[in-house]
């Protein structure tokens, strides 16, 4: 099943996608409130009200998450890139909401940072509350997945040891366009990411060093976490501070990020005017 938060109506609906044809779920604001109220069986029956699903406006597919948790560096061919050794540990961060944009949504680039990059990653949704999970239990709390593109503005990530300034800018990280749930991601997965059509970023999404029910035990051993809950699972090699000459976004700049079983999250980066 497929679980999408669309603006609708001037506020936010959660809907069910089958195919060509949206199921708005007038009983949710979001896909966190079906996740919090237990409603996947009730999403996955529900009937009403349809829209075209190419024509839906899309917000974050959780737009207020309690946690956000993202993880620094667990692909090993960009740990590589990134110069830095392999960690026995996942290297975390968090974002806020106000950091998340729905697909489509722009990304605006902020005239303070003159080098911003993308990140296409999987995200995991936290579907059951859980602390000190095992791993099977951890497994079981994934709700489903979705696609993160964790857009850094890497001169202000770099300004000191720890990186949030460069990664909880506001309206950088487009989340979407909809949870899948597990059973919908084959196994041969993969992630890509292309900036105006030329590919970036290709890897197996199953290619973590720490895997997402990994990542669900260790951060529920340091804190609960809850239903709609997100957790970034990190980046493969390719991104644009990598890259020699270095790249970045710019005016008009199309990123597009694709995982095999849930879509195309798409974003067009535009100049923020300073105010
Ligand atoms: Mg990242």
């Amino acid at each position: 099943m497929k679980l999408a938060t669309i603006r609708v109506d001037g506020s936010t609906r959660a809907a069910r996608i089958d195919g060509e044809l949206a199921t708005v779920l007038e009983d949710f604001a979001d896909v966190g409130a079906v996740l919090a109220s237990d409603g996947l069986s009730r999403a996955a029956e529900a009937t009403g009200r349809t829209l075209p699903a190419a024509d839906l406006d899309f917000a974050p597919v959780v737009v207020n998450p309690g946690k956000i948790v993202c993880v620094g560096l667990n692909y090993r061919a960009h740990i590589l890139e990134m110069g830095r050794p392999l960690p026995d540990f996942p290297v975390l961060f968090a974002k806020f909401s106000d950091s998340l944009l729905g697909a489509g949504d722009d990304i605006p680039l902020p005239p303070e940072s003159e080098s911003i990059d993308w990140e296409g990653e999987l995200a995991v949704v936290i579907g059951s509350t859980v602390r000190r999970a095992s791993a099977e239990h951890a497994a079981e709390a994934i709700a489903g997945y979705t696609i993160a593109n964790d857009v850094s503005m890497r001169d202000w990530q770099f300004r000191t040891r720890e990186w949030l300034q460069g990664k909880m800018w506001e309206a950088s990280t487009p989340l979407g366009p909809v949870l899948a749930t597990p059973d919908e991601i084959p196994a041969d997965a993969h992630l890509v990411t292309a900036v105006n059509g030329i590919e970036k970023q290709r890897s197996d999404v199953h290619d973590l060093v720490h895997d997402p029910a990994g990542l669900v035990a260790y951060v529920s051993t340091i804190t609960t976490l809850r239903p709609g809950d997100v957790i970034l699972t990190g980046t493969p090699g390719g991104v644009g501070h990598a890259r020699d000459p270095r790249e970045y976004l710019a005016e008009g700049d199309v990123v597009a990020v694709s995982i095999d079983g849930i879509g195309t999250l798409s974003n067009r980066a535009v100049a923020e005017d300073r105010p």
